[in-house]
């Protein structure tokens, strides 16, 4: 691709779902986390990071926060149970790393972030838990993740989903990177694996693209999703066309959520087929931009 780089940007999400009532009575906590999310992603570029440190930190920030649907605060399994997911992707060299179903480690995305740096991609279970240990993050009893207000949502007291967490980066030296983080779906039984920690499906970076998704993860799996966007965006689709034909191809899967991308030009989309994506986007020298339906 020709033409100067427009980096750095990083977009986040908030998770694409149905969060109806909190997310309008709670929105300027919800801005508050975006925010917070852009502007630890931005500072971690000033400090000399690359496009991998900015969305790493971008997701730590929003997995610590507790009405988001990552790290404390993460839904629940049928058995009220915590497990955790998450994944990264550096777009110059596709280098990936992935963790599922860990109990313990406070920042999931910073272990798979970690993970880039070996030769394994996904890491599952308590042994995936036992590297992050091993790498010196910092470790929780898994009671400590759970939250009265996912205890209720459980118990049927209170309704709405979503809040799965994602950050893509154009950095200003043209690298391009994206990480997710979630606690799967509300309910789901344990062990299953959604889209959120597999490469291709839940997140992609390569040499045109970053993106994270959120949404209904078996449809995302199905679809390919991220993948998907990868290979259109490398075979000159636009990136706001890649982007609606990955929603449609999720659709054609019984599912519905929504992305954030962007392209190796700094262009950002952030379309959602779901009933609401709390996003937001930062772009050096400019103000930061945070949309809470
Ligand atoms: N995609 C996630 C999953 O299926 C959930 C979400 O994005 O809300 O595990």
């Amino acid at each position: 691709m020709s033409g100067p780089v427009s980096g750095p940007v990083i977009a986040v999400h908030g998770g694409a779902g149905g969060l109806g009532e909190e997310l309008q009575s709670r929105a300027a906590e919800y801005r508050a986390a975006l925010t917070n999310a852009l502007m630890s992603g931005a500072a971690a570029l000033r400090a000399g990071g690359g496009a991998l440190d900015a969305v790493r930190v971008a997701v730590m920030t929003m997995e610590d926060f507790p009405l988001m649907n990552a790290g404390h605060g993460a839904a629940l399994c049928q058995d009220g149970s915590v497990e955790l997911s998450a994944s990264a992707m550096r777009g110059s060299d596709r280098a990936a790393g992935a963790v599922a179903l860990i109990r313990r480690t406070r920042n999931p995305v910073a272990a798979a972030a970690a993970l880039i740096e070996e030769p394994e991609v996904l890491l599952a279970g308590e042994r995936a838990d036992a590297f992050a240990a091993a790498y010196g993050l910092e470790q929780r009893d898994p009671s400590e993740f759970v939250t009265e207000r996912q205890r209720a949502r459980l118990a049927g007291r209170s309704s709405g989903d979503g809040g799965t967490v994602g950050a893509v980066c154009l950095d200003g030296d043209g690298v391009l990177a994206a990480a997710t983080s979630t606690g799967g779906l509300q309910g789901q039984r344990p062990g299953r694996v959604g889209d959120s920690p597999l490469i291709g499906a839940g997140t992609w970076a390569d040499r045109h693209v970053a993106v994270s998704c959120t949404g209904k993860g078996e449809a995302f799996v199905r679809a390919g999703a991220a993948r998907l966007l990868g290979a259109l965006v490398a075979g000159g689709v636009a990136l706001q066309d890649a982007a609606r034909a990955v929603l449609d191809a999720v659709a054609e899967c019984d599912g519905d959520g929504g992305l954030i991308a962007v392209d190796a030009r700094g262009q950002v989309v952030l379309p959602f087929s779901a009933g609401a994506m709390p996003r937001g986007v930062w772009r050096g020298g400019e103000d930061i931009v945070v949309e809470v339906p």
